[in-house]
């Protein structure tokens, strides 16, 4: 990092921030300008917090260089990540496409959308048992009942399954239910679930927060990694703009921001992104133009009854001319889609 020094700071003052640094063993580099000298620190950036290095006198500001995630970096990894969920892979050719309701609702509304959203080639069922919903009045899930349906459906239809998990029981209720587990845009901070789910070891998909940085949201990501699974997943969902056309604004270019910043794989959800099923054909064809590693999309076999989400879910015709569409886009960027359909 550099710290850069007050136009009016006197020797002593710099000479004590030098010897503070080089006591935590950073090598510095002193560099005078015309009328203002700046230090260039190379170390530990994890310890440089505690030095207190911006309220020692003379100091103007401290510009870190680096950035502050580095388990997740680019730099920590010369390659591309390939995220491996039982026998799908995600982040390598295949555009992997996970679908399902927002809400498990019912058996029958869960085993329908499966054996079409199969159909039509989704590789991972997506379907909420524990809803974090904006009011206490609306559906909230169907819990563990849920849960065990997910798994019924799994099993029925050799499809994966993902869910979201809310608090640390959710995440152990779900464990041996399904196959990988999604942190929610609300819980991208609960720093707690987030080392847990570190801990658990399951692949998880970690949704951008309603107004985090991209470099917040990475750093999310590397809670998870530091505890020693890597099996993390970035979701693009819509960030909180003063647009209200849409439900969020989707980021399009935190795809190529992350795959620039690291080395994790990045997909897109156009339905939490858009808030509208007119718009998500249209989001779901720009996220694999843009290179993402896959999609996340809502369907409902009767969007008009959904207790969550209606008017954002393809109905499963909607998600099958999609997925059509999608496979020549997708075979522009070089990649495959569509595995029922190969
Ligand atoms: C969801 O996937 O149903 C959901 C609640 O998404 P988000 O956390 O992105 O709002
Ligand atoms: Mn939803």
């Amino acid at each position: 990092m550099v710290i850069v020094m007050d136009l009016a700071a006197g020797a002593e003052q710099i000479a004590a921030v030098q010897q503070r640094l080089e006591q935590f063993g950073f090598e510095i580099h002193v560099i005078r300008g015309v009328n203002r000298l700046v230090i260039g620190a190379v170390g530990d950036r994890r310890i440089i917090n505690s030095l207190g290095l911006e309220v020692m006198p003379g100091v103007e500001k401290i510009v870190p260089i680096m950035k502050p995630y580095k388990l997740v970096s680019r730099e920590s990894k010369g390659e591309h990540s390939l995220i491996k969920v039982k026998n799908v892979v995600i982040g390598g050719d295949e555009l992997v496409v996970i679908a399902g309701p927002c809400a498990v609702e019912s058996r029958e509304q869960l085993l329908t959308t499966a054996h079409l959203v199969r159909k039509a080639g989704a590789v991972i069922l997506r379907g909420g048992a524990f809803k974090p919903r904006t009011s206490p009045y609306s559906f909230q899930g169907m819990e563990l009942e849920g849960l065990k349906l997910l798994a019924e459906a799994s099993a029925e239809t050799g499809l994966l399954t993902i869910t979201e998990v809310i608090d640390e029981a959710s995440l152990e209720q779900t464990h041996e239910y399904v196959d990988m587990v999604q942190i929610g845009a609300r819980n991208m901070q609960n720093f707690r679930l987030l080392r847990a789910v570190g801990r658990s070891g399951k692949p998880v998909l970690l949704k951008r927060g309603l107004s985090a940085t991209i470099e917040e949201w990475l750093m999310a990501a590397e809670y998870i990694v530091s505890e020693g699974n890597e099996n993390v997943v970035l979701c693009e969902r819509g960030i909180r703009t003063f647009e209200t056309a849409t439900r969020n604004t989707l980021d399009l270019s935190a795809v190529p921001v992350v795959k620039w910043q690291s080395h994790l794989p990045v997909i897109v959800d156009p339905s939490h992104a858009t808030g509208n099923r007119r718009l998500v054909a249209p989001m779901a064809k720009a996220t694999v133009a843009a290179g993402a590693d896959g999609l996340i999309i809502e369907v409902h076999p009767e969007p008009y009854k959904a207790l969550s989400d209606g008017p954002q879910s393809l109905t499963p015709e909607d998600f099958n001319s999609l997925m059509v569409e999608l496979k020549t886009i997708a075979a522009a960027v070089g990649r495959v889609v569509g595995r029922e359909c190969m």
